[in-house]
């Protein structure tokens, strides 16, 4: 085949990138800010330089067919920069890059899709804050529009008081206040779309969150009433993918409320940790598919034959401590991300160093 797939960023959605792509024989060069990032150990090549490095970013796009960026928060501004030169195609493009990076673009994206998303305003004013209180109410949470991830840049507040302390506290950047979801369950939705504008889902999971990081995801069959309802809920994602002209994935987050309604919450145009599972649990990846969908080769619709797949994080010394264990257990799969363990700062999570599958068959031997 020969392509050659770049990858922004050298973590590990780019470093099981890579090994997708390896296995079709696809190569990969990593273009990252250090030697020490997981995805560079097991890329064709690797480009260590700054994202503004216009000189290095020229030679990325000099040796690769097509160009891709493995995390959320990339600097638009590069990726324009590699739009711009006009040589290999940037996908998903800055403008769905942009779109995620911004919680009020992401929410008016899905809405615009009709999608239904939590009420919310937004706000950059002492006044804008007022109205937003308003419209609102409260118990709501406060979300930076920029910047935010694994629930950083956000506080709950129960009044305007308390959302007059809280932007203060996130520095009166712009924010948005969103109506408190008392949901049942945290799902999400992996949506593909490649550049003939074929477009598909991985099936729905349902997620468990711990100190605001993903602690386990859980495909089931029966989730949400099976394959025949997942289709219903797979439009509003796959509208979203068309009207971004997305080619490449984007992770759908959502929450299912009491009543049983889906309610968009956020996107990533990316791999996803929701989805690690689809290596051992579907007949494609989330990783295969986005390098098929790069290197321009057949997709084919994502399905799982099990009954039911966990993906749960190793966090931290975990990925020392219980590997072994789970080594030894003849339906778990380990995937370690090769990163040194890092006590983390005072409130932040700990690290992701890697996952492990367990899948349940239909029958048991
Ligand atoms: P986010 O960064 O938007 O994914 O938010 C991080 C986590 O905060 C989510 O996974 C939820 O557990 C929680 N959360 C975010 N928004 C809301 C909301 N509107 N209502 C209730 N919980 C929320």
């Amino acid at each position: 085949m020969g392509k050659a797939i770049g990858i922004l960023g050298g973590g590990q959605l780019g470093r099981m990138t890579a090994a997708a792509a390896a296995k079709l024989g696809v190569k990969t060069v990593v273009y990252c800010k250090s030697e020490e990032e997981c995805g560079t150990f097991i890329a064709w090549k690797k480009i260590i330089a700054d994202y503004d490095n216009e000189k290095a970013l020229l030679e990325f796009a000099s040796l690769v067919d097509v160009i891709t960026c493995e995390w959320e928060s990339v600097d638009k501004r590069t990726l324009e920069f590699l739009e711009r030169l006009g040589r290999k195609p940037v996908n998903p493009s800055s403008l769905v890059f942009a779109t995620a990076q911004d919680r009020l673009l992401e929410k008016r994206a899905a809405q615009a899709v009709g999608m239904e998303t939590a009420k919310f305003w937004a706000f950059q004013t002492p006044q804008e804050l007022h109205d937003a209180g308003f419209f609102v109410g409260f118990p709501a949470i406060m979300k930076t529009r920029f910047g935010g991830y694994d629930g950083k840049g956000q506080r709950r507040v129960k009044s305007v008081e308390e959302a007059r302390r809280a932007w203060e506290e996130l520095g009166h950047v712009p924010c948005i206040l969103e109506a408190f979801v008392n949901f049942k369950h945290e799902a999400s939705i992996m949506v593909y779309r490649n550049s003939r504008g074929k477009t598909g889902c991985f099936p729905m999971v349902v997620n468990t969150h711990e100190n605001g990081i993903l602690r386990q995801t859980l495909f089931h069959q029966e989730a949400f009433g099976g394959a025949p309802f997942w289709t219903k809920h797979e439009q509003g994602p796959k509208r979203l993918a068309e009207q971004l002209k997305l080619v490449g994935l984007t992770c759908v987050e959502l929450f299912f409320t009491q009543d049983e309604k889906f309610i968009f919450n956020e996107m990533a145009p990316r791999p996803h940790n929701s989805y690690h599972w689809t290596i051992e649990g579907c007949n494609v990846s989330q990783f295969e598919q986005l390098v098929r969908i790069l290197a321009d080769l057949p997709l084919v619709e994502p399905y799982s034959p099990f009954r039911s797949v966990t993906m749960t994080n190793l966090l931290g010394h975990e990925a020392d401590k219980s590997v072994p264990a789970l080594l030894s257990l003849p339906k778990v799969s380990v995937t370690l991300y090769d990163k040194p363990h890092r006590d983390p700062k005072p409130g932040e999570p700990p690290r992701k160093r890697g996952h492990w599958v367990a899948v349940e068959p239909y029958h048991r031997h």
